[in-house]
């Protein structure tokens, strides 16, 4: 490789070297380009015979730029560089330029722009706003020094002014050409860049996205035999107390498996940054009953008072994603109930600034549980951090809960805050403002709590002249899901693909259709859509209820969207599956369960709202809440 050779590939790599700032690769074409350009003009100037003076302190510049180049590329001093070559420019290029060639005339402003244009493409920062001010200084006093004594100026003819003005213009022109084309392309490469860039981010999010539900999916389904068969167990009369307690120990470890896959799935979401807010038109007043009937048993369980107050002037109908509240609210209301041996879990609903079309939520849970210590309240919303472990040895948890709440929150754009006195109990605030869809005040709100207690299992109906379909490509699921509905003696038809449920749907009529989703061949979805259109098909308005494995908003979403009547996730107990057919199976097939004893107990929330006063912080407790 000859020097020339190396010397451009050098160039090369300077100017395509994505790792260097735009500025310095701009100074390395600019300063080469300022090379040929003045090499080009001294040429030009011998031919026109200008004085040798002139022709010589271009080629002291094209020698001193050349050299300057050299050193630049050989021991990488960009920044060094670009400052030298900017005081040189201004304290002497521009200056001496102006003297030697003609001032104000011969081109001269068209060199001394070019300085200028210099000084603002390659330096950076207040050192370039700084260079461009004395330049502006220095150029005005040649100004005024060229008016002045004219006799400093070297003088040229008006052929040469003319000529060596075009020259100029043209080699002016081709300066900028080279540097406005060197920016743009370097700046579509970098728009292509991190085009593929985010095309790659988005690719991976989509591929990990795949990952969380295909994992919450194969973990559900070997579950849901799991948690299934067992319930078959427990409700066998004929077991042993011995095997009662065993079965019920499967029972208690398989929720808390599914509780910590729900977790670990959604903790994940969170880190890579997929969790997806999911708002939705929703009634607060069956949200909260919704929550209040699940935490209601096992507050009572736990010999607990549980009491609700709510806010009559909550608006009816709010915009949000109502799954991720709800699954705040009971995260934190199972943990009062879960951290408290006596006393009572409260949870007040308040709402705040209410305007037409916004609302402030302010949801209370305290509790007279064991509290947390003061210095454990910096570290409560750490993921994994347990609190207290000494005495929480033998409640079971993660130290997940919390931080997703706080993520959750605040993803939602809302807040959670703790106030707690260490043996005394804690009190959790969350705070999120929602869109109001009907600004209807809720009211009074009567929770009918739905809670059953059973002390043996019952079926809550027996429906004996209604047939069920049951579809789903797991054998041992289908199988389990038949059996849990023995007792409501319905007829249930089980098909282990989507073809063959359509098969069956030409030849019988059913009251309802429970289908899976993910299936080989043809999926829920295609079955749903090809029995709704189907010829000569007896079920093009049975209600299909979905009965998946696919857990998460996005997919209720999707299930709305696609026609099913009902959603249910696996692993799905006897009890959800008997309120989900209870729900579409007409009246007159089905007779309700007589013995069943309901635990009626209407909660008035608004009896306590009244009496309710505000969170008070005494001196002894402890709070992150602003004062
Ligand atoms: P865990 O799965 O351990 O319950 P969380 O993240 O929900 O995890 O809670 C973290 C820690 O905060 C718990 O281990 C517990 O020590 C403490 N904690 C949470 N809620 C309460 C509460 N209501 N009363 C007392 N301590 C609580």
């Amino acid at each position: 490789m000859n020097f020339f050779e190396k010397i451009r590939n050098k160039f090369d790599n300077y100017i395509f070297d994505s790792s260097l700032s735009l500025r310095d690769r701009t100074f390395v074409l600019f300063s080469s380009a300022m090379i040929v350009a003045i090499f080009t003009a001294m040429i030009v100037g011998i031919f026109l015979g200008e004085p040798i003076t002139s022709t010589l302190i271009s080629l002291g510049l094209v020698i001193f730029c050349s050299i300057l180049l050299y050193f630049v590329f050989k021991m990488n001093r960009i920044k060094g560089a670009k400052i030298l070559v900017a005081f040189l420019m201004v304290g002497g290029f521009q200056p001496v330029m102006f003297f030697a060639k003609g001032g104000i005339h011969c081109g001269g402003l068209l060199t001394l722009l070019l300085g200028t244009v210099y000084l603002i493409m390659v330096l950076e920062g207040r050192f370039r706003i700084v260079m461009c001010i004395i330049d502006v200084f220095v150029l005005g006093a040649c100004w005024i020094v060229g008016y002045t004594r004219p006799e400093l100026v070297v003088e040229y003819s008006l052929e040469a002014d003319y000529v060596y003005s075009f020259a100029k213009y043209i080699i002016f022109t081709l300066v900028l050409i080279a540097v406005i084309t060197f920016w743009t392309r370097i700046l579509k490469k970098e728009a292509k860049v991190s085009e593929d860039k985010s095309k790659e981010l988005e690719e991976l999010n989509r591929a990990q996205n795949r990952f969380f539900s295909s994992m919450s999916h194969e973990i559900r389904t070997p579950i849901n035999s799991i948690l299934g068969l067992n319930e078959l167990i427990l409700r066998d009369t004929g077991i042993s107390d011995e095997v009662a307690k065993d079965a019920s120990g499967i029972q208690g470890a398989g929720k808390m498996l599914l509780a910590l896959i729900n977790d670990i799935l959604d903790f994940s979401k969170m880190e890579a940054g997929s969790m997806d807010i999911v708002p939705v038109d929703y009634r607060i007043g069956d949200m909260l009953s919704e929550v209040v009937n699940m935490i209601w048993l096992k507050a009572h369980e736990k010999g607990l008072k549980f009491e609700v107050s709510v806010d009559p002037k909550v608006p009816a109908v709010l915009y949000g994603d109502e799954v991720r509240i709800k699954q705040i609210i009971i995260n934190l209301l199972n943990n009062a109930v879960k951290y408290t041996q006596e006393g009572s879990v409260e949870l007040h609903v308040e709402s705040e600034n209410t305007t037409d079309d916004r609302t402030t939520l302010s949801i209370t849970i305290s509790d007279t549980g064991m509290g947390i210590k003061k210095e454990a309240l910096p570290y409560l919303f750490d993921a994994f951090k347990r609190v207290d472990e000494e005495k929480n040895r033998h409640i079971e948890g993660t130290g997940l809960g919390l931080s997703i709440v706080k993520q959750l929150a605040e993803l939602m754009g809302g807040n959670v805050v703790v106030n707690s006195v260490y043996g005394e109990g804690s009190t959790f605030i969350f705070t999120i403002t929602q869109k109001v869809s009907d600004a209807t005040a809720i009211g009074e709100l009567n929770i009918h709590n739905q809670s059953v207690a059973r002390d043996k299992y019952e079926a809550s109906f027996v429906a004996p002249d209604a047939r069920v379909l049951i579809v789903d490509d797991n054998e041992m699921n289908l199988e389990v899901e038949k059996k849990l509905l023995t007792d409501t003696k319905i007829l249930v038809d089980t098909a282990i693909s989507g073809r063959l449920a359509l098969e069956y749907a030409v030849q019988i009529h059913y009251d309802v259709i429970l289908m899976d989703h993910l299936m080989p061949g043809m999926d829920g979805i295609d079955c749903l859509k090809a029995l709704r259109g189907q010829t000569g098909g007896l079920n093009r308005t049975t209600p299909v209820v979905v009965l998946t494995a696919n857990a998460g908003s996005e997919n209720r979403e999707l299930y709305n969207r696609s026609g099913f009547d009902g959603y249910l996730v696996k692993p799905v107990s006897g009890e959800a599956l008997e309120e989900m057919l209870m729900k579409h199976i007409s009246k007159d097939k089905l007779t309700v369960a007589g013995k069943m004893m309901r635990m009626k107990e209407d909660i008035n929330t608004t009896a306590g709202y009244s009496r309710k006063l505000p969170v008070i912080i005494t001196t002894t407790s402890m709070a992150d809440i602003p004062e």
